[in-house]
């Protein structure tokens, strides 16, 4: 059941009078759950808690940190199809989209219970002593992966399960030993509250120290200030867009105690088109990027917002057929009247600069919150001179660059700024033949596709979902995969550390049996 209270640990609280409603973009009207604002002194309650329960956390045994989120997982299939029901109500999106979206967060939350479970995640590193070494003697010195602290994770209007309360900003700080305090979407806060409640119900059984978890309601950007301030906090995790994530990002960077924002922001994920399949395959590429392009209703974060080409033949084919054939595609309802307003909005701007064409715009009616798919052209001195054609429209919209020349194509890429992926469309032998194009691409994004669609992030080890700022905040780490459990630790050494004072990790005995590093190789060896 919907209660519309804010979770300050196991409590259940709404002290304020600030309230709202979530809205039915498909409906277009208000649900009818009422949610109530976090008030400063709760803010303030769940911070002090999750401070409280670090303590306990940072210590709990690999195994208990498992349990825990399979548990969590247990609790959120156990919703069953009441979080359907409100996630769709809440967002738009067809059952499909939120059955996969709720295996995907279930996946990610196991994955990160097998991570911690097996422990040598920590990346354990000993150095032993050595007394007899000529200089001076060498002291013995042990590091591993510790976590940050409280962490407060943003949750994503996009990706209202596998982004927001328990996904992977949630699963990846739990499973690195760090309480998480979310600032719920205020377009999902039904989905949010119903996850909430699975993880509240997990950490109680599993016997969590009160305050691992807080969800608070919120339906301006007070709250998230509020949180991001407060001392207490050790770190953030974003999802959304530019204008958010850099505010946040600079709140964050002007505390006393500075501390990182690890943010997801816009991307346009640049498509180039290379001449040979072009001419071999464009109306192919053509037919499969107007999927693409309209996946979604274009709310993704790796959607094909910008397409790259020499002008050629091959590239007004694809232009003339994806412009044909992305109109025949039915539009879809965006997640929220904000984000359709905001859609229009951006679209009007790009398609109102100069040497900008529309080449295929779908102009039938449409009902309230769809939004209407369209591609637009420009030459490439266009676009290298105007920065608001560089921004991110959010939604079935794509613009292709008709490019003079290799020089032109190349000098674009290198003007970009960073983006999630790119992916490069070529035939057999034209990568060689464009080396230049790669190593400007590769300079730009955080992963890059053969042949492909940037849609569909596979959620594994390998997986890079960040890149150069903005596309991320700081493209050293991936907000998607195990590897994002990075974020929220950092290194920390014990020197000449009493053996039996030592976290079980770093012990001589190796007592969970991880792998480590000892004097420089790799071994589960114990220390004699
Ligand atoms: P958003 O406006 O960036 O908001 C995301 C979250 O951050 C919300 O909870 C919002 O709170 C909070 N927030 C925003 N600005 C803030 C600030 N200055 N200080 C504190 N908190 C702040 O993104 P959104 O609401 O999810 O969607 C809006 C637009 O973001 C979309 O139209 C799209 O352009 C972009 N977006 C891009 C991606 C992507 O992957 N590229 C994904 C999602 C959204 P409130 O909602 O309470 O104000």
């Amino acid at each position: 059941m919907i209660t519309g209270k804010n979770y300050i640990g196991n409590l259940l609280s709404a002290k304020g009078n600030k309230t709202f409603t979530t809205f039915n973009p498909e409906l277009n009207s208000k649900n009818t759950a009422v949610f109530t604002e976090a008030t400063s002194a709760e803010i303030d309650e769940a911070v002090k808690l999750a401070s409280e329960a670090f303590k306990k956390f940072n210590k709990i045994t690999g195994s208990k940190k498992a349990a825990f989120l399979n548990t969590i997982a247990d609790e959120i299939l156990a919703l069953d199809d009441l979080l359907i029901q409100i996630y769709c109500s809440e967002t738009g999106l067809p059952e499909g989209r939120a059955k996969g979206e709720r295996g995907r967060t279930i996946g990610q939350l196991r994955n990160f219970a097998n991570l911690v479970a097996e422990g040598s995640w920590v990346e354990a590193t000993i150095d032993t002593e050595d007394l007899t070494r000529a200089s001076q003697p060498k002291p013995d010195i042990r590091k591993y992966n510790f976590p940050l602290g409280p962490v407060v994770v943003f949750g994503a209007s996009n990706f209202p399960l596998a982004y927001s309360t328990a996904g992977g900003d949630t699963a990846s700080a739990l499973a690195a030993g760090c309480p998480v305090i979310v600032k719920s979407h205020p377009m999902h806060a039904g989905t949010g509250e119903l996850v909430a409640s699975a993880i509240k119900k997990a950490a109680e059984k599993t016997k969590m120290p009160n305050g691992v978890f807080s969800n608070l309601n919120s339906s301006g950007i007070e709250v998230g200030q509020k949180l991001v301030l407060n001392a207490g906090v050790k770190a953030v995790g974003f999802t959304g867009s530019i204008k958010g994530g850099r505010a946040l990002y600079d709140l964050a960077a002007n505390r006393e105690e500075p501390i990182p924002v690890f943010a997801e922001m816009g991307s346009i994920n640049p498509v180039i088109l290379l001449p040979n399949a072009l001419i071999n395959r464009a109306k192919n590429i053509a037919n499969i990027y107007a999927g693409s392009i309209t996946l979604g209703t274009g709310q993704f974060c790796t959607n094909p917002g910008l397409i790259l080409g020499i002008k050629s033949e091959g590239l007004t084919t694809f232009i003339n057929t994806l412009s044909k054939e992305i109109v025949k595609i039915n539009p879809s309802v965006m997640l929220h009247s904000n984000i359709k307003k905001g859609y229009v909005k951006n679209k009007e701007k790009v398609v109102s600069q100069e040497g900008v064409t529309v080449s295929a715009n779908y102009s039938e009616y449409v009902q309230t919150n769809y939004a209407q798919q369209a591609v637009v052209t420009v030459d490439g001195k266009y676009f290298l001179e105007n920065a608001t054609l560089h921004l991110e429209v959010f939604g079935p919209f794509s613009m292709i660059v008709e490019c003079e020349n290799k020089k032109q194509l190349e000098k674009i890429i290198t003007n970009l700024e960073g983006q999630l992926t790119g992916t490069i469309i070529a035939d057999n032998n034209e990568l060689e033949n464009h080396a230049n194009i790669v190593n400007a691409l590769q300079n730009r994004v955080g992963r890059i596709i053969f042949n492909g669609v940037p849609t569909g992030v596979e959620v594994c080890e390998s997986m890079v979902h960040g890149g150069p700022y903005p596309a991320s905040t700081d493209s050293r780490f991936t907000a998607v995969g195990i590897g994002s459990i990075k974020r929220w630790v950092r290194p920390f050494s014990y020197q000449d550390w009493p053996n039996n004072l030592l976290p079980n990790e770093l012990k001589n005995e190796n007592p969970l049996g991880i792998l480590r590093t000892i004097n420089g190789e790799k071994s589960r060896a114990k220390i004699n």
